[in-house]
């Protein structure tokens, strides 16, 4: 390499011989027959080398053509990575093109409404740890808004709010005040089977859990003091233990049909 076309890089540049442009050796392409390892001329001027030397004859651009044609489905990840690149550099140079993907997307959006939302239920599906740590981070950044939304839920499902919100005060009771006993998952299934799943006050479908003897009254949290019982008797049912209330269980037990239905509500199982 004569000392003229030195650069000072630290990289080692050439002068490409055909542009006349002094560029880093890494912009020629190889060429182990060269003393220094690269081409002469630099890579846009080799490409273009290439291209002449391919379109000068028909039969010379029907082979690359051919070649090109075989090549191509074996080596989809190679083509997909090229199509990725050309995109990405007209992305960041190309700002009509960027404009026009943004409007794409924006209709995209705006058309598949339901299919994202649809995508979304089934990543919550598959990845439920992920979704809540999401919902929690994202309830951490919109207080105000998580706040009123919840309270917008209670105004609507007033009954249900009001269920839940006792729910979470006995179990927090329950737990402030040591109240005896606990029941795995598994036993509770089998004591919610044993009624059939109907609320043992009124027979209709339940959809919580009752303690016999409210906790506030010294009820334990053992499975003999829970059954399935509806909201709706579970809620109007209260602290008071039922014998004082005016809501006496109607629906017979099913193995149960020898005892008297006041020994049975007086006192816990
Ligand atoms: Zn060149
Ligand atoms: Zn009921």
């Amino acid at each position: 390499m004569p000392p003229s076309s030195m650069m000072v890089v630290s990289q080692p540049a050439k002068r490409c011989r055909k542009c006349g442009l002094t560029k880093p050796v890494d912009l020629f392409p190889r060429n182990r027959q060269s003393s220094d390892g690269h081409r002469a001329r630099c890579k846009p001027c080799h490409a273009d080398d290439v291209r002449q030397w391919t379109h000068a004859k028909p039969e010379r651009l029907e082979r690359v053509r051919k070649r090109v044609v075989e090549w191509k489905p074996q080596h989809p990840e190679m083509r997909h990575a090229n199509e990725r690149r050309r995109r990405r550099e007209r992305w960041r140079d190309d700002p009509v093109f960027r404009q026009a993907c943004r409007e794409r997307w924006l209709r995209y959006r705006q058309k598949n409404v339901e299919r994202r939302a649809a995508a979304y239920r089934k990543w919550v599906r598959d990845n439920p740890e992920r979704a809540r740590a999401r919902n929690r981070r994202w309830a951490a950044r919109h207080r105000e808004k998580t706040r009123a939304k919840a309270k917008a839920w209670r105004m609507a499902n007033p009954a249900r709010a009001q269920a839940l919100w006792r729910a979470s005060r006995s179990r927090r009771r329950a737990r402030e005040q040591g109240a005896a006993g606990k029941t795995k998952r598994a036993k509770l299934q089998a004591r919610w089977d044993y009624f059939g799943g109907r609320c043992w006050i009124c027979g209709g479908e339940a959809d919580s859990i009752d303690h016999v003897i409210p906790l506030a009254r010294g009820g334990s949290n053992w499975p003999s003091n829970l059954r399935p019982a509806c909201l709706a008797c579970n809620t109007r049912k209260g602290v008071q233990p039922l014998a004082k209330s005016s809501h006496a269980p109607v629906h017979p037990l099913p193995h149960a049909s020898t005892k008297t239905n006041g020994a049975r509500s007086s006192r816990a199982e």
